[in-house]
């Protein structure tokens, strides 16, 4: 397929925005949906979708699919965004939705309001031009993927699960590009776990350490070789895990007093290569070798995540040679960023990417996308619905 020509594009790329900005002036800080969902379940409705609420506690979930077949092809995303920050540094208020040239600014209009609205739109071309595709078309939205992510995607997932529904791909619009459309296709991720390590001591006088036990000294020489440990060497898809400390807390303040506790906390990006369970084991270990027996410190671990991986198949393949198509890009195969709902979707055994707009400036202060992108993705998605569907 050649590139669109201006003329077949411009209908999309103004449906697109129309959709993106009705979304934007909707203020859905996470876990408020304010209606998202309901509004974008009717255009699906009109489009042959059978629309299903999932909410789960005070999450908006929607599960909306058409057609009964396998494959079971399924579009996600999350209709929530983060908080403004501070109001008056935005350039446009961050819920107006405003256009300047090509840009459009506002709150989720990156990420990742403008992904959403573009797989919508694509959805609805699809569906128009080709009512009878082979499998199914499905879409999964969350209002909580900003926020603690457990009502959201997960509980979705869950319930899929249980009556098998199995989802053989996934396109999740996030914002996955660089510099320009299309230029980084996420096809996993590393996984993400962290922990707060108290080190027990006895508090006293520096002047009589022999009265005390002072945990910073206890534990720098255990922290020390955490910092430098070779985790993994990473492998084909994935950079070598790493181990960041992020807080150390320790003292009274006075320059007298031997401190009672100290508390640190961590994160480990990991890699394919590791578990959570083995990042887990080997820092028990690497404590232990350092002097720290179990009744010198208690360490709470939290998951974000395990890594993912969807080697290069037919859903790679299908969005690489839809970028081309569209955008004229070369694409790039990355597992960088932080996790995402894929994380839920992954485990499945589902083929799962990730390809949306230029993320420069998620989260930020005057977050924006380019409208012509907006219309570009909306044809790619169209595009991939064509190669994994017909
Ligand atoms: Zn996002």
């Amino acid at each position: 397929m050649p590139e669109p020509t201006e003329q077949e594009l411009r209908p999309i790329v103004q449906n697109t925005r129309d959709l993106c900005r009705e979304l934007i002036k909707r203020p859905s800080v996470t876990p408020d949906d304010q209606g998202c969902q309901p509004m974008l379940a009717e255009r699906l409705q009109t489009s042959g979708f059978t629309c299903e609420p999932m909410r789960c506690g005070d999450v908006d979930n929607l599960w909306a699919r058409r057609g009964a077949e396998g494959p079971l092809f399924v579009l996600a995303g999350h209709t929530d965004v983060v908080p403004t920050g501070d109001l008056s540094a935005w350039t446009h208020p961050p819920f107006d939705a405003v256009v300047e040239g090509d840009l459009l600014y506002g709150r989720g209009a990156a990420d990742m309001k403008g992904g959403v609205a573009a797989m919508i739109t694509a959805a609805e071309r699809f569906c128009k031009v080709h009512p009878d595709h082979r499998g199914s078309l499905a879409f999964l939205l969350t209002s909580d993927e900003e926020g603690p992510a457990v009502d959201g995607t997960a509980k979705v997932v869950e319930r899929l699960s249980a009556r098998d529904e199995h989802i053989d791909y996934c396109l999740l619009g996030e914002p996955s590009s660089a510099q320009v459309l299309g230029d980084t296709v996420r096809h996993g991720r590393r996984g993400s776990t962290g922990a707060t390590l108290t080190v027990h001591g006895t508090q006293g006088h520096v002047a009589y350490p022999h009265l005390a036990d002072n945990p910073v000294h206890k534990a720098l020489a255990a922290l020390n070789t955490l910092a430098g440990a070779q985790w993994d060497n990473g492998n084909e898809h994935f950079p070598a895990t790493t181990f960041q400390i992020s807080n150390i807390k320790a003292g009274t303040g006075a320059t007298n007093v031997i401190p009672a506790t100290l508390e640190v906390q961590f994160n480990l990006r990991f890699s394919t290569e590791l578990t959570t369970r083995a990042i887990w084991q080997r820092t028990d270990e690497i404590l232990a070798s350092e002097g720290l027996q179990p009744d010198d410190y208690t360490i709470n671990w939290q998951v974000s995540g395990e890594p993912f991986l969807t080697e290069p198949a037919a859903l790679t393949d299908a969005a690489i040679a839809a970028i081309k198509d569209i955008c004229g890009t070369d694409t790039t195969l990355d597992t960088g960023g932080g996790t995402s709902d894929g994380r839920f979707i992954a485990p499945t055994g589902a083929q799962l990417i990730e390809l949306g707009p230029c993320n420069a400036t998620i989260h930020q202060i005057d977050e924006c996308v380019s409208v012509t992108d907006l219309g570009l993705l909306s044809a790619t998605y169209e595009n991939i619905l064509s190669r994994m569907l017909l």
